[in-house]
């Protein structure tokens, strides 16, 4: 997984985008500051960056012109489009408008962390290998067939690992908010999920909720 350098200086919003980074297996460092996230910088260079644009001392916009090669998402509480098209003119590879739901940045992030790595991501749980490059399963070595909503579903699933998810949000997420299913699609995939992969326990159905990853 990945090391994001959170730069907010709101304690309480840096404390939370961090738990719930770290919760789904990123590593986490904190800048509450435009200056202290520059010497981060060069100090242990992250994967990604997180960067609130109202900061003291430098400026989000400040400091991505100080940054060289690594993926910023800004997050800002200034929703006018002038300043989203500077954020994103400057390098910004998205522009989130505060307040957001944590859902929505995990997901961002994971769109961003996905495209700069490549899709070389791999991950092999109890003899299941799923690789988002090749976008392919593997059960003890034997390759599995996935319809791509199947894929698709897996792969939200393990990104928001250890989250709880409701049916609502994975029709949000894997079929999209225009999509007109009903929410027994999900359990539909779900089990045939479990069935293909063997994961009765992996994929735990989180009473009155949904589901949830565990890892
Ligand atoms: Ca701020």
């Amino acid at each position: 997984m990945a090391t994001v350098l959170i730069v907010e200086d709101e304690l309480s919003i840096n404390k939370l985008i961090s738990k719930n980074l770290t919760l789904i297996g990123h590593t986490c460092l904190s800048a509450y500051d435009g200056v202290s996230a520059v010497n981060m910088l060069t100090e242990t260079p992250p994967d990604l960056i997180i960067l609130d644009v109202m900061l003291p001392g430098l400026s989000g916009f400040d400091v991505i012109r100080r940054v060289d090669g690594i993926p910023v998402i800004f997050v800002s509480a200034r929703v006018g489009l002038e300043d989203r098209l500077r954020g994103l003119d400057l390098g910004a590879e998205d522009y989130i408008v505060k307040p957001f739901e944590m859902q929505e940045l995990l997901a961002r992030v994971n769109v961003v962390l996905r495209r700069f790595k490549k899709n070389t991501d791999v991950l092999t749980v109890d003899g299941v290998t799923v690789d988002f490059g090749s976008r392919t399963v593997h059960r003890s070595g034997v390759p599995i067939e996935l319809t791509s909503k199947e894929f698709a579903l897996l792969e939200t699933l393990i990104q928001n690992r250890n989250i709880a998810l409701s049916r609502d949000k994975l029709l949000d997420l894997v079929w999209s908010y225009d999509y007109a299913g009903d929410t027994r699609t999900v359990d539909v995939h779900v089990q045939q999920l479990r069935k293909k992969l063997g994961w009765k326990d992996r994929i735990c159905t989180v009473y009155k909720v949904g589901y949830r990853f565990d890892l």
